[in-house]
């Protein structure tokens, strides 16, 4: 399969979509983040998930979630190129909060075969190997689900900065509940709560994906500055529109 065939097609969100997110988004202002979850619960019952990359900041999210219900679906996309910190930081947030509900999804092993069989696409192409191992496994994860949970802030880059508290966002509405919050809050949240810190946030890291495509920050840059250093990319295609596989027709 040619490599301009993984590009996954972005699809608007209608116009009832996109009232929608705007009618949440004023209801959701000015409440507490934890508020602002319990009104995605409420709103989109059991077509919420969580979607975590259990980075950098991710505990806070997580344990907000734990409290209102344990067993809601977190999606986690593991791409096989990710720090094994990563995974045991993974593992360790599961336990400690109880979350029992985290589906650990992979890119599909034929779709890699095809088109990234020595597991170096990443350096010819990034869009392409976001595609394959990120994009496209989290459109079949989210097939089942109206709306999704992420865990962005408008400070994290100047791309975020109007970020709303509810989006539509392809077929689908996102929740932020963190839009507005900064590193101290997250900061200030973990340790009141005495939640683990990824370990890679020790040395450097202010924001954490794959291993070939993340690098320390230095003070002063965008948190996410470390994030596909060198290149125009600033998201993996998460966050431009998940078409879903029926729309896109990639056949997967
Ligand atoms: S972040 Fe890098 S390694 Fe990970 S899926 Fe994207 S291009 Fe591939």
């Amino acid at each position: 399969m040619a490599l301009d065939a993984l590009d996954i097609s972005t699809i608007a969100p209608t116009e009832a979509l996109k009232s929608e997110a705007r009618a949440l988004s004023e209801r959701a202002e000015g409440l507490a983040a934890g508020d602002i979850l319990k009104l995605a619960f409420e709103h989109f019952g059991t077509g919420l998930a969580l979607v975590s990359s259990f980075g950098a900041d991710s505990a806070v999210l997580l344990h907000m979630v734990s409290e209102i219900d344990k067993t809601l679906p977190v999606v986690f996309i593991d791409t096989g190129k990710l720090f094994g910190e990563t995974l045991r930081h993974r593992d360790a947030l599961v336990e400690r909060l109880g979350l029992t509900n985290v589906r650990s999804v992979k890119p599909q092993p034929k779709r890699l075969e095809e088109v990234d069989p020595d597991g170096t696409l990443w350096f010819r192409n990034t869009d392409a190997c976001c595609g394959v191992r990120k994009v496209e496994p989290l459109s079949f994860a989210l097939s089942e689900f109206d709306a999704w949970i992420t865990g962005r802030k408008r400070h994290q880059a100047v791309t975020r900065a109007n970020l709303a508290l509810f989006e539509a966002d392809g077929e689908k509405i996102k929740v932020n509940p963190l839009a507005g919050w900064t590193s101290r809050d997250v900061e200030a949240y973990r340790l009141a709560h005495d939640l683990p810190a990824h370990p890679l946030v020790a040395e450097g890291y202010k924001s954490i994906g794959c291993m070939p495509c993340t690098d320390r920050v230095a003070d002063g840059e965008d948190e996410r500055a470390g994030r596909w250093r060198g290149q125009a990319k600033t998201e993996c295609g998460i966050h431009l529109g998940l078409a879903g596989r029926e729309a896109n027709g990639s056949g997967i």
